[in-house]
C-alpha cells in the first residue's frame, strides 16, 4: 500500500529548557505511525510550498499558527476548495516561555492530534497506512535538497531512511565531545527543516539526554542571553553565528563563560574566524578548559554528517572539516565525470564520494538524478573537491555543483534563474555565488540580460533597474534566497557550446567587481 506524507512546516519553538516541543511530536508520530514526513521552511512562499507538498505527495500539513494562511492559500492554489484545505491542515499551537517574552505552559491538546486514529476521524486519511516491508530502510524523511549533478541543478527531496538516521546517530555519538550530563547543555538556533537541526537538535540529544534550549530564530542579543540564563555548554551553530561571536557588542553584555565547545556545519568555516572566536571567548572563562570549536561537515543526503574534526585535533586542525566517521568509506576521486576510477593521492584534489548506512534511498520521483549521484555499487557523489592530510584530515577546497549557500541554506541557481525569467524586462540570467568574508558565507548574485537594452544605457539606468529586480525578487521567493550580493546587467551570459552557463567565468568576474569592496 502507497505510504502517505505530512508535510511539515517548521516554526521552531521559542526557548524552553525542559518543555516538551511540539516538532518532536509532530516528527516522529507520523513516523512512527509509519508515514514519512517532509520539513518545510516556514519562510516559504506559495510557490516553494506547492512544489515540496506537491512533489512529496503530502496530504496533512502540520502548520504553525502565523503559518496557516500561507498553506491554506497553497492548497487551494492547488485546487483543493475551502473545506477540502482545511481537512488537510493541522495548525499547531503553543506558548512557551522564553527570554523576554510571557510564561505560558504548552498546551495539551497538540499531543491528541497527531493520533492516526483522529486523523481518520477527521476524514484527512483515508485509511490506515503502514510500511511495507521492512520498517528500517522505508522512507522516514523526505529533505528538501538541490541536488548534486554536475550538470544541472533540480531540486530534490532526499529519501533518507530509519536506519539513515539510526546510523548516522551511532557513527557521530563517539566522535562528538563527551558531553557531562550534569552540566552539559545545548542551544538550539538551527531551523529544523534543515537536515542539521533535524538531526543534531531533534534526535542526537535524546541518544544522549543532553537537553536543548530552543530558540524560534537567531537573534545575537537573545542568544547571548540564552547563552547566560540557561548556563549553555555546546552550541551547534553555522559560520555566521562565529562572526557574531567574534565581533557583537553582546558578547561582552552577558556572562557567556559557560561555553566551551562550538560545532560549525553546513558551510566552510574558515581558519581565521574560528580563532578570532577562541581568542575571544577563552579569555573569558577564567579557570576553565579553553574554548574548543570543531567542524562538522555533510549533505542532506548522507543524513547528514559524514565528517567530524575530533576534540583532541581541534587547535591541530584548525579549517579541516573532519575525519571521516565510523561505518563510513571515502573517496578522493579525481576523474568524477568519466570512470571515477581514479583516487587522488595524498595532499592532492577530488571530488568526495562517500559510502556506507547512512547515505540516502535516493530522489523522490527522480530515478535520473539518484543514478547520477549514486554509482551501481554504492557511491554517492558529493559535488565537493577537497583534499586529505596525511592524518586523514579532510579539507573542503572547491565546489563542482551550483549550489549556493546562505548562511547554511541551500539556494539552487536554477531556482532564481527560472523565477528571474519571468521578469519581463530579463531576456537570459544566470545566478552564481559570491564570497562575503564579513558575513562569513557565500551570496546569491544574478547576471541578468536586458530584454530591451536601450531602455538601460547609462549608469544610473542601470542600477535603478538593477535594484529593481534585487527588490521585485523579495515578492516571489523566501529569504535566504534574495539577491544579497547584487544584480548585475550583462550583454550576454557566457555558455559552453553545449549550452551549459559558464559559471566559473561569471565568478571570476564577480570576483574583479566586488575586489576591495
Ligand atoms: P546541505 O544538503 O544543505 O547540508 O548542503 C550540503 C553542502 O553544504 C555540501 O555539499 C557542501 O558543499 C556544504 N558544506 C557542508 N558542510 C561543510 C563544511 N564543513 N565545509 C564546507 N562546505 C560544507
Amino acid at each position: 500500500m502507497a505510504r502517505g506524507s505530512f508535510l511539515v512546516q517548521v516554526r521552531a519553538q521559542r526557548p524552553a529548557a525542559s518543555q516538551p516541543c511540539l516538532i518532536n511530536i509532530t516528527c516522529f508520530s507520523p513516523v512512527a505511525a509509519g508515514l514519512r514526513c517532509t520539513l518545510a521552511n516556514s519562510a516559504y512562499n506559495e510557490r516553494e510550498l506547492a512544489f515540496q507538498y506537491t512533489d512529496s505527495g503530502a496530504r496533512l500539513v502540520f502548520a504553525s499558527e502565523d503559518g496557516a494562511a500561507v498553506v491554506r492559500a497553497t492548497l487551494k492554489s492547488l485546487g483543493l476548495s475551502e473545506s477540502e484545505a482545511d481537512k488537510r491542515i493541522i495548525v499547531m499551537t503553543n506558548g512557551l516561555d522564553w527570554v523576554g517574552g510571557p510564561a505560558a505552559p504548552i498546551r495539551p491538546e497538540v499531543s491528541k492530534l497527531v493520533k492516526v486514529a483522529d486523523l481518520l476521524k477527521f476524514g484527512a486519511l483515508r485509511e490506515e497506512e503502514k510500511f511495507d516491508g521492512q520498517l528500517a530502510n522505508e522512507t522516514a524523511y523526505l529533505c528538501y535538497s538541490s541536488g548534486s549533478s554536475h550538470y544541472f541543478i533540480q531540486i530534490n527531496l532526499s529519501e533518507n531512511s530509519p536506519r539513515n538516521i539510526t546510523s548516522v546517530l551511532d557513527m557521530v555519538k563517539p566522535a562528538f565531545p563527551q558531553l557531562d550530563l550534569k552540566v552539559d547543555r545545548l542551544i538550539g538556533v538551527l531551523p529544523f527543516y534543515h537536515i542539521y537541526g533535524a538531526i543534531k537538535l531533534l534526535h542526537f540529544p535524546f541518544t544522549c539526554g543532553a537537553p536543548v534550549v530552543i530558540m524560534a530564530r537567531f537573534d545575537p542579543v537573545q542568544f547571548c542571553a540564552n547563552l547566560d540564563r540557561y548556563k549553555i555548554t555546546v552550541a551547534l551553530v553555522v559560520p555566521p553565528i562565529l562572526v557574531v561571536l567574534a565581533r557583537h557588542p553582546a558578547v561582552d553584555q552577558y556572562d557567556i563563560s559557560s561555553l566551551g565547545r562550538i560545532c560549525s556545519g553546513a558551510a566552510p568555516l574558515g581558519a581565521a574566524l574560528s580563532q578570532q572566536v577562541i581568542d575571544r571567548l577563552t579569555p573569558k572563562r577564567k579557570g576553565l578548559p579553553p574554548m574548543v570549536i570543531i567542524q562538522g561537515y555533510g549533505l542532506t543526503e548522507t543524513s547528514p554528517t559524514t565528517h567530524l574534526v575530533l576534540d583532541k585535533d581541534a587547535q591541530r586542525k584548525v579549517g579541516s572539516a573532519g575525519i571521516l566517521l565510523p561505518n563510513l568509506e571515502a573517496r578522493l576521486v579525481v576523474d568524477g565525470d568519466g570512470d571515477g576510477n581514479i583516487d587522488a593521492a595524498e595532499g592532492e584534489r577530488g571530488e568526495i564520494w562517500v559510502r556506507g548506512p547512512s547515505i540516502m534511498k535516493g530522489y523522490l520521483n527522480n530515478p535520473t538524478a539518484t543514478k547520477d549521484s549514486i554509482t551501481p555499487d554504492g557511491w554517492f557523489k558529493t559535488g565537493d573537491i577537497a583534499y586529505r592530510d596525511s592524518d586523514g584530515y579532510y579539507f573542503i577546497v572547491d565546489r563542482r555543483k551550483e549550489l549556493i549557500k546562505y548562511k547554511g541554506f541551500q539556494v539552487p541557481p536554477a531556482e532564481l534563474e527560472s523565477v528571474l525569467l519571468t521578469h519581463p524586462d530579463i531576456d537570459d540570467t544566470a545566478v552564481i555565488g559570491v564570497n562575503s568574508a564579513r558575513e562569513a558565507t557565500e551570496l546569491p548574485r544574478a547576471y541578468v540580460v536586458h530584454a530591451r537594452p536601450d531602455t538601460v544605457k547609462t549608469d544610473a539606468q542601470k542600477a535603478a533597474f538593477a535594484q529593481s529586480v534585487v527588490k521585485w525578487i523579495e515578492g516571489k521567493v523566501a529569504r535566504h534566497k534574495f539577491l544579497r550580493g547584487g544584480v548585475v546587467l550583462i550583454d550576454v551570459i557566457p555558455k559552453s557550446a553545449a549550452g551549459k552557463i559558464l559559471r566559473r567565468e561569471l565568478r571570476d568576474r564577480a570576483k574583479e567587481e566586488l575586489a576591495g569592496r
